[in-house]
């Protein structure tokens, strides 16, 4: 009993996602003793959704987790018996040996993963009440996080919570470029981080002329286009009004310029009930080591405040700008101190 007490004080002390995936395997191996527990999300569009691993302990032991590209993580129904508990909603076992436990992870928004119990025998009642319980702590305590850290009306982040992404982004991104200066590419996740500013063009008027109400709804429809065309591990901010920022993973500045053209191109042609059309402007920047929030931020608003001034309903990259002349400007990070 203590030791369970002291395993869900762990759990709700953490504030990072990763970090509160791992606190629940470790939970349930502290609780159940399985052979091994894991965490599946279901990531991707709709007609190619899959699962994605975020935490996972075996024997004992975490288990790193890989960030392979979509469509190198397998297909949903690879795995029925995860998705009989998604669409049941229900705990589903396996009826016969090897004993496999699927918990459907349930959230406002419906089943968006499972936790994944493999264990020696058929796991008891009393076991499966534990690990519901266990389970229903974590789930709250997540809409708690997401309380804190979501925009209310598009249930974007937030940008309190951008600062810690980016610095998580640049360590990230560090390891990779030290891990491919050692040849390790199998460990990397594919591609550097990019920073985008998307800015509604002449948001005003539509407010003007429609009023807030319709103008919110436009905001809300918005980062509905954006969650389609951007890919799982991007993330989303509404960093205020009708600015949004998107930090996102990407090979190359084309690979970069062509998400952020798709997103430019589905809003101009999306027919918004009432208000018809509308237009955005964005700017981007890669995000480079040793970089600030700030300075990267600054760098993609340049490329933003170059569009707007250019046009608007474009896309625009910080460094492309300034390779040929149209933008001055520190292309280096801001972020690094140099003494002497
Ligand atoms: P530009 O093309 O230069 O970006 O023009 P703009 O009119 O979009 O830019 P400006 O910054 O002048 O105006 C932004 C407007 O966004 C002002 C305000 O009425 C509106 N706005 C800010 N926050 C909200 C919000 O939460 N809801 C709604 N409906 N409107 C908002
Ligand atoms: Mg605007
Ligand atoms: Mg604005």
């Amino acid at each position: 009993m203590y030791q369970l007490i002291n395993t869900l004080a762990d759990l709700t002390s953490l504030r990072d996602r990763d970090a509160l995936d791992i606190a629940l395997v470790t939970a349930i191996q502290d609780v159940l003793q399985p052979e091994s527990a894991a965490i599946y999300r279901m990531v991707g569009d709709a007609d190619n959704e899959r699962w994605l691993t975020s935490a996972q302990i075996n024997g004992g032991t975490v288990m790193p987790v890989s960030e392979p590209g979509l469509d190198a993580l397998p297909r949903l129904n690879t795995a029925p018996l995860r998705q009989q508990a998604c669409t049941s909603q229900q705990p589903t076992q396996s009826s016969e040996a090897p004993w496999t436990t699927a918990f459907p992870l349930l959230g406002a928004s419906g089943c968006r993963g499972v936790l994944e119990i493999h264990t020696a025998q058929a796991l008891s009642e009393e076991s499966c009440r534990v690990a519901n319980g266990v389970l229903r702590l974590y789930v709250n305590f997540q809409s708690l996080l997401d309380y804190g850290e979501r925009d209310a009306l598009t249930e974007l982040l937030n940008r309190k919570t951008f600062d810690g992404a980016f610095l998580k982004a640049t360590v990230k991104q560090k390891r990779r470029v030290d891990a491919l200066a050692e040849n390790r590419n199998a460990e990397t996740p594919a591609g550097n981080y990019w920073l985008a500013m998307i800015d509604i063009d002449h948001f005003k008027r539509v407010n003007d002329t429609f009023g807030h109400l319709i103008g919110d709804e436009v905001l809300l429809l918005l980062a509905r286009l954006m969650r389609a065309c951007f890919r799982h591990h991007d993330q989303l901010y509404r960093f205020g009004g009708e600015e949004f920022v998107a930090l996102m993973r990407c090979e190359s500045e084309i690979d970069a310029h062509g998400v952020l053209e798709r997103l430019r191109d589905s809003t101009e042609r999306h027919l918004f009930s009432q208000v018809g059309h509308i237009t955005i402007s964005i700017g981007f920047s890669e995000v480079m080591t040793g970089d600030s929030p700030s300075g990267a931020i600054e760098r993609a608003d340049k490329a933003l405040y170059y569009a707007k001034g250019n046009g608007r309903n474009q896309v625009r990259s910080f460094a492309a700008l300034v390779a040929a002349g149209d933008l001055t400007g520190q292309a280096a990070p801001t972020g690094e101190v140099e003494l002497f």
